[in-house]
């Protein structure tokens, strides 16, 4: 048995690395252990999809901090190594090489995989060759093995990964198919406006955006998909076909610890479990929205960051609650979006600025009071509406007021006193 019974953080991603640094910060002085199953440092995932995916950074330019930084900080990382199973009366974790590991504090960190897509014409117990998700290094590593100009990638699912894939697949000049199965893509999170813009910019791109496209099968030869058909009786010839479904969360050793469900780990605006020597952070985490009073997974490097922060002043003996505003963004061509709120629930949708000019911000209104808000192009509005959104007032505006470029964000964002 290792001798370390101090804090451990298992899962070495965006909230792990953010923990064990925040947690020296905010004044743990016993030993903190940072251990994951991949081999790497801990890195960012975001440019899997997008510049790492189209050759445009290196490996090296993801991590998210340097060796030095952790031994700077006195924190142990140990790499490749996997939990297996937590032992919460013995305060241990057991690795899968059979070593058990003590602590005094337990952070799981361990983040979610790809959703696996299974369909008629595949062989469930050996996946077709050709068939990719995304996740991790190794698998954008594979996808960019896999990607040539000219070859036909077939993109199953049209949420953000997805579409951020399609994108930087098609400046490698591969020929790429979306096929959606709802009637517009990024139905789950976006309105109907910025749906019928993102589509269209794939479309101008050269990407062949099928919505409403329900599959029937594939067709495999070598165990390799050459064929995707629709129930329409349309066939997508493939070389690649890459599934972007969502996302699974890695809560099968907290799920036999008796600390969490198939959604996640349930944990408060402190970062608190149901047991008061574990905290959890990032995309494994099922959280209740104080805001919308929605209990959800948020799967973002915002989430992990502020939930990691709240776990680190939890385990130094200080409550500091993330009451962060939920935001995301999202680089496909030359578009930066940034997403501000929770739609769900609103009635009206309102736009602001040109969709043509590339450059607007739709705004997603219940009554009078902004829900959400996404942001094409428009950093600086970006930042107001989160700002507001942020602040401890609902904020109600005049919806003619908001669609009005001439009066002034900031007036309309204000708080009616
Ligand atoms: C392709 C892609 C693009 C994305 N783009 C964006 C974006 O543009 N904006 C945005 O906000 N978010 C984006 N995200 C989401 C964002 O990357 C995640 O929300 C964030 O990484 C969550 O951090 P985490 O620490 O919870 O999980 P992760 O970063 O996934 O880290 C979890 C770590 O735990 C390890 N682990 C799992 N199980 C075990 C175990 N049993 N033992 C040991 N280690 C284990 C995993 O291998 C992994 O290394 C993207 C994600 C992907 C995949």
């Amino acid at each position: 048995m290792q001798n370390n019974s101090g804090l451990v953080i298992v899962g070495a991603g965006q909230a792990g690395s953010e923990l064990a640094l925040a947690a020296r910060q905010q004044g743990w002085t016993h030993p903190i252990l940072l251990l994951g199953d991949e081999p790497d440092l801990p890195y960012q995932r975001p440019p899997l999809s997008k510049t790492y995916l189209c050759g445009k950074s290196d490996f090296a330019s993801l991590a998210l901090r340097q060796a030095a930084a952790y031994e700077a900080a006195c924190v142990s990382l140990r790499l490749g190594a996997r939990l297996k199973s937590i032992h919460r009366q013995n305060h241990t974790i057991e690795l899968e090489d059979g070593e058990h590991i003590p602590y005094s504090k337990l952070a799981l960190c361990t983040g979610g995989r790809a959703r696996p897509w299974i369909c008629e014409g595949m062989n469930p117990l050996l996946p077709p060759t050709n068939l990719l998700t995304l996740r991790t290094r190794a698998d954008a590593d594979a996808m960019r093995a896999a990607l040539r100009a000219g070859t036909r990638l077939v993109v199953v699912g049209g949420g953000y990964v997805g579409l951020e894939v399609a994108a930087s697949a098609r400046t490698l000049g591969v020929h790429v198919t979306v096929l959606e199965a709802q009637p517009r893509v990024l139905a789950r999170v976006a309105g109907q406006p910025l749906s019928d813009f993102i589509t269209n910019a794939h479309r101008a791109a050269g990407v062949d955006v099928k919505t409403g496209a329900e599959i029937h099968r594939v067709v495999c030869e070598n165990n390799s998909i050459v064929r995707v058909e629709l129930v329409d009786g349309n066939a997508v010839p493939a070389d690649v076909v890459v599934a972007g479904i969502g996302m699974l969360p890695n809560t099968e050793a907290a799920i036999a610890a008796g600390l969490a469900t198939n959604e996640g780990i349930p944990v408060d605006e402190l970062s608190a479990t149901a047991d008061p020597d574990i905290v959890a952070a990032g995309d494994c985490t099922f959280q209740h929205i104080a805001l919308y009073d929605q209990h959800m997974r948020l799967e973002s490097v915002p989430n992990a960051l502020e939930q990691a922060r709240s776990a680190a002043a939890w385990i130094c003996g200080q409550a500091k609650p993330n009451q962060a505003v939920p935001w995301f963004w999202s680089d496909q061509y030359d578009l930066k979006l940034q997403l501000v709120g929770l739609s769900q629930g609103h009635d009206r949708c309102v736009v602001r600025g040109q969709p043509e000019q590339r450059s607007f911000c739709l705004f997603y209104l219940r009554g009078n009071r902004i829900l959400a808000a996404d942001a094409v192009n428009r950093p600086a509005d970006f930042m107001q509406v989160r700002r507001a959104l942020g602040s401890p007032h609902a904020i109600h505006v005049d919806p003619e007021a908001l669609a009005d470029e001439s009066v002034p964000l900031k007036v309309t964002l204000a708080p009616q006193v």
